[in-house]
């Protein structure tokens, strides 16, 4: 599944702050972050089925990339020898768990999958999704075109709809970050990624950072 945010649009006509100018503006509104994660656990206190979780999460998902004032820099910050995965929250039952991922210019992930549900809101810049199936006999095949992700986007993956696939920085000249949701505390789940052969090799992401923002002490505003 793959839903753009046509009906958020309004996100593009946003201003879009460089770092620069993010960094003389007001500090990180960490509100936006602390909201949505109460509304995403709120979600998973109503329903555990997944069609329900990411249909609503998604419109969750695209309120929170609609504005571009909320992550401190720290957390979109790419690294020159590979994307970063940066876990900004995770729910105290491991739930879900949400993360910046950030890619330089001509970085992208290896085939990989994810296991248990995830949703995909792209933040600043542009990425792009190639999707993979797997036969029984454990070929992969490419489903389908690459799919850009704009700012704004929201894409979906889970096992039930679609759990293989690549993704690239769309962008060659800067980094591109997203806002990633999983259904559990991704960077201790043991996945897979793939080689050209489809054979699975054992993956356990991890994360690139020893603290997450503290979304608790700003006044409670939201
Ligand atoms: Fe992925």
């Amino acid at each position: 599944m793959s839903a753009n945010n046509k009906g958020l649009a309004v996100s593009n006509a946003l201003p879009n702050f460089s770092g620069g100018e993010r960094a003389l503006a007001a500090p990180p509104n960490l509100a936006r972050l602390r909201s949505f994660v109460r509304a995403f656990g709120a979600l998973l206190d109503d329903t555990q089925r997944e069609t329900h979780i990411l249909a609503r999460g998604a419109r969750l998902l695209a309120l929170l990339v609609e504005h571009d004032d909320w992550l401190p820099d720290e957390y979109a910050a790419p690294a020159p020898e590979r994307y970063q995965q940066y876990l900004l929250h995770c729910d105290s039952r491991e739930r879900f768990s949400v993360v910046s991922f950030v890619w330089g210019p001509g970085q992208f992930t290896p085939v990989h999958d994810h296991t248990v549900w995830g949703l995909v809101g792209v933040l600043r810049g542009a990425e792009l999704s190639q999707a993979y199936t797997r036969a029984p006999d454990g070929t992969l095949t490419k489903n389908g075109a690459a799919e850009r992700l704009a700012a704004g986007s929201i894409a979906a993956v889970s096992p039930s709809i679609g759990d293989i696939h690549v993704v690239s920085n769309a962008l060659e000249a800067g980094p591109s970050v997203s806002i990633h949701v999983y259904g559990a505390n991704i960077g201790r789940v043991e996945r897979a990624t793939y080689d050209g052969d489809g054979k699975p090799k054992r993956f356990v992401s991890g994360y690139a950072n020893r603290a997450v923002p503290n979304i608790w002490s700003q006044a409670q505003s939201s």
